[in-house]
């Protein structure tokens, strides 16, 4: 058990007591004792009473994450009932595939750790040096619990730096093969667990693709932000007409060309290697037209302080795209900057319907994977929302 103790100021203290985990170097009164990266700390208020346990790590600005409020030990049992918790949770959510997220670091009151399954490969990404220095025997505890074959350390170079982690991406339970394929509701995908996006796969879009496929009968699709196509062979599964896939990426296109011959909808499916603000103002201009238009750009901010900038990129966004839209065209719009919530993002999509001149209507409100789970006391915790725009005719 540790001996260190971290004694927080009034001020961080209040803000743990609210409920949430993290704990500011600013925060932070004095620490008593020795501590070590891979042991928690106590952390107590100015009198000394105990507020839980964490990990701690002085360099990066969010020193400490609690894992527990609890007096009890952060050790091997800890971390098992923490995934056995988090495995229950997505058992009950009865998910038709083979992909998706095990444990979603401060959702699962896991801070610092997220563990994607894809087929019988878990994926583990380390955001904290603690969750670092534990990863092995992590990854060890949820390919028994998940029951796969093997699991994957893929590092996220901004927490590396952030974090000062000095671990590389490889293999730490088994040796599977790089690329290994999910199935998603009725479509198959190939993911990469080294090179794909993220941990390899868009999974916190899972149910928005299954939502949106099912206006996608019969329509003329454009899925601009395409990567992997995914949204675009849900459509098409679901009877879409056709669908243009437009991806700044050349390897991206390629990879959603790829997806759709699996799924045999190559036929109805194509790239266009292009920005998407370029080329839906040239649609606009050639009078092209297409009745669903789906926008899951990366994040135009990650920053609190660029959020001005990022409002006039979704605003512009939402803009062209309504326009290339036919009456009773359908707009599916998603932001996934936590600082662009669901009150700000409706804001942004309003100003475009306003200088769009038309009447929109919000068919659906979407929201992050129900594996990816909000705590309420972690506003940070939601950091994906969408909205189903219809143009009304
Ligand atoms: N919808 C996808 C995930 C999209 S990720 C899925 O379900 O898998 C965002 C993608 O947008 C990335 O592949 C990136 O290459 C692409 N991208 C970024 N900026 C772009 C731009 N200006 N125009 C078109 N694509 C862009």
């Amino acid at each position: 058990m540790t001996l260190s103790r971290l004694v927080l100021t009034p001020h961080g203290e209040g803000r743990v007591r609210a409920g949430h985990p993290w704990i500011y170097r600013a925060d932070v009164a004095r620490l008593e004792g020795v501590w070590r990266a891979d042991e928690a700390v106590t952390v107590a208020d100015a009198q000394g009473r105990f507020l839980g346990r964490g990990f701690y790590n002085p360099r990066p600005q969010i020193v400490c994450r609690l894992l527990t409020r609890d007096d009890e030990a952060i050790d091997t049992g800890f971390f098992r009932r923490r995934l056995e918790a988090a495995w229950r949770f997505r058992q009950a959510l009865a998910y038709d595939g083979t992909a998706g997220r095990v444990a979603a670091s401060e959702g699962d009151r896991l801070p610092g750790l997220v563990l994607d399954r894809y087929a019988d490969v878990v994926v583990l990404q380390a955001l904290t040096l603690g969750m670092e220095l534990h990863a092995t025997r992590l990854a060890e505890l949820a390919s028994e619990i998940s029951g796969v074959r093997g699991a994957y350390r893929r590092v996220d170079p901004t927490a590396a730096a952030i974090e000062g982690l000095g671990a590389e991406s490889g293999w730490l339970v088994g040796h599977g093969e790089p690329e290994t394929e999910i199935r998603e509701g009725p479509c198959r995908f190939r993911v990469s667990v080294e090179t794909g996006q993220k941990t390899g796969f868009y999974l916190d879009q899972r149910e928005n693709r299954e939502a949106v496929a099912r206006h996608a009968s019969g329509r003329e699709v454009l899925d601009a932000f395409a990567y992997t196509g995914a949204f675009g062979c849900w459509a098409l599964a679901s009877g879409a007409a056709r669908v243009l896939g437009l991806d700044t990426s050349a390897e991206a296109c390629a990879g959603a060309r790829a997806h759709a011959a699996l799924n045999g909808v190559a036929d109805r499916f194509e790239t266009h290697g292009a920005n998407a603000f370029d080329a839906l103002r040239d649609f606009d201009r050639e009078g092209r037209r297409f009745d669903l238009v789906i926008l899951d750009p990366p994040p135009f901010t990650r920053r609190r302080d660029a959020v001005e900038a990022a409002l006039r990129g979704y605003k512009e966004i939402n803009l062209r795209a309504l326009r290339c839209l036919r009456p009773g065209g359908l707009l599916a719009t998603f932001s996934c900057s936590h600082h662009v919530g669901p009150a700000l993002f409706e804001d942004v999509c309003r100003a475009a319907a306003e200088d769009v001149g038309r009447p929109v209507r919000v068919a659906e409100t979407y929201d992050q994977a129900r594996d990816h789970p909000v705590l309420l006391t972690v506003p940070e915790t939601r950091y994906l929302t969408g909205l189903l725009l219809e143009v009304l005719e």
